[in-house]
């Protein structure tokens, strides 16, 4: 896929004020710092369209960009704990949870992780939610430059290997990126474009 266009549409925290266009829509997610930013404007082919961690200013918004006018790209910035009662249950914030269970137009997701780190209780837990929510999701290795191709590959067999030691029966479909190197890029819109085509083409059904 070729991106043409790519355009900030808006940004807010509440699922209900979201564009109403009937698109399918894309989420990207994962803890702050993993590269996600960096990802997005690294797939767009725009320096900064995503606000990278560096910038001031970066808030918890749902934020949406509309690409090639047919499909929209939204940047989810850092999952974390929310903050709740006496029980000290602990889930996540209440703006992201709205937004998945509700966000009808979301087709799929993407969950950001760090490919130099072993698998991490907050991204395992959210993962785990998605799973329990039915919400279609992928992972997405960032940052792969850092590391050499062996070191790559054995990071994502533990990961995946973790991932089906516990409540995984199936490994989810993943992809190795590197933003720097524009690595992954290539594969990861295709599998968009793919799954758009499936979109449109349910739709004239
Ligand atoms: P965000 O908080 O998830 O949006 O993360 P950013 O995109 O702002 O990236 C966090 C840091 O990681 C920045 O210093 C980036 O330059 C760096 N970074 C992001 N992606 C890559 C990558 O693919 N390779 C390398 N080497 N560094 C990266």
């Amino acid at each position: 896929m070729k991106i043409k266009t790519a355009d900030f549409v808006m940004s807010n925290s509440d699922v209900a004020k979201c564009p109403n266009e009937p698109l399918p829509e894309y989420a990207f997610i994962g803890r702050s710092n993993v590269g996600k930013s960096s990802l997005i404007n690294m797939l767009t082919e725009r320096k900064s369209l995503a606000k990278t961690s560096g910038r001031p200013g970066k808030t918890q918004l749902i934020n949406h960009f509309k690409i090639n006018s047919n499909w929209f790209l939204v940047d989810l910035p850092g999952y974390g704990y929310a903050k709740v009662s006496k029980k000290d249950k602990r889930t996540f914030q209440k703006y992201i949870t709205n937004y998945f269970l509700q966000r009808q137009q979301l087709v799929c997701s993407f969950v950001l992780v760090d490919i130099r780190h072993e698998p991490q209780t907050i991204d395992l837990e959210f993962m785990e939610w998605m799973g329990e929510n039915q919400i279609p999701f992928c992972i997405i290795f960032t940052k792969a430059d850092k590391l050499k191709p062996k070191a790559i590959e054995r990071n994502v067999d533990a990961y995946i290997g973790q991932l089906l030691s516990g409540i995984w029966e199936e490994a989810p479909h993943y992809f190795i990126t590197s933003s720097s190197k524009g690595v992954g890029r290539d594969e990861l819109l295709s599998y968009i474009d793919s799954i758009n085509n499936e979109f449109f083409e349910a739709q004239k059904n």
